[in-house]
């Protein structure tokens, strides 16, 4: 099968990945932020993500990592083109939900409102559900060992990371609320995590 099948599919999910996103940076941009939390740790993580993000581009782009590349088939294909629509689906999901309330990094906007409803109603972190899929879908889907899960590993370091200090932030600035939000959901898989 023609890696250029995985190639022009690839840069579909990331067009409209960006297209979903574009919107809500520029928006994100008018809000004002009450609260900052971004430590150096969260620019270094957002720099790492970025790279996660582009080198799938650069493979797309290039034969910069022809080196790297294995025989592409169609099941991978398939299931990561899966993840990939059903990733990109939640993805904008979780931001109409969050709507002004999002941020990139660990930020409180005025008149920051906890958001427990839609896709935010199971889990508390569908958005990062929604990358984690995204990046699972591209490590099936491009048949490169390196851009295949640059994505995965830049965003799973990310995660890793951020997710509890994105708690603690959530508790200390909604106090109980948050509290019992958490006691009724899970963090990214409905009813397992
Ligand atoms: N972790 C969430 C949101 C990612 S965007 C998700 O994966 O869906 C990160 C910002 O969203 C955080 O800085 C925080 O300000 C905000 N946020 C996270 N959870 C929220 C919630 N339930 N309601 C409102 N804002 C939230």
């Amino acid at each position: 099968m023609s890696p250029w099948i995985a190639k022009a599919l690839v840069l579909a999910a990331t067009v409209v990945m960006i297209a979903i996103r574009a919107p809500h940076g520029r928006r994100s941009r008018i809000v004002k932020v009450a609260t900052s939390h971004k430590t150096p740790l969260e620019t270094g993580l957002l720099i790492l993500a970025g790279v996660g993000f582009f080198v799938p581009l650069i493979w797309v782009a290039s034969r910069a990592f022809s080196f790297a590349e294995y025989g592409l088939s169609a099941g991978p294909l398939v299931a990561g083109v899966m993840c990939l629509v059903i990733g990109l689906w939640l993805f904008y999901r979780s931001h109409a939900d969050l709507g002004t309330n999002w941020s990139i990094t660990l930020e409180i906007r005025e008149q920051h409102r906890l958001i427990t409803q839609g896709v935010y109603r199971r889990i508390r972190h569908p958005m990062y559900s929604a990358l984690t899929l995204y990046s699972i879908g591209q490590a099936l889907a491009i048949p490169n060992w390196i851009a295949g899960p640059s994505n995965l590993i830049a965003f799973g370091i990310l995660l890793s990371l951020r997710i509890h200090a994105e708690e603690r932030m959530m508790v200390r600035e909604f106090g109980d609320d948050y509290v019992l939000y958490s006691a009724r959901t899970k963090r990214l898989i409905p009813g397992v995590w």
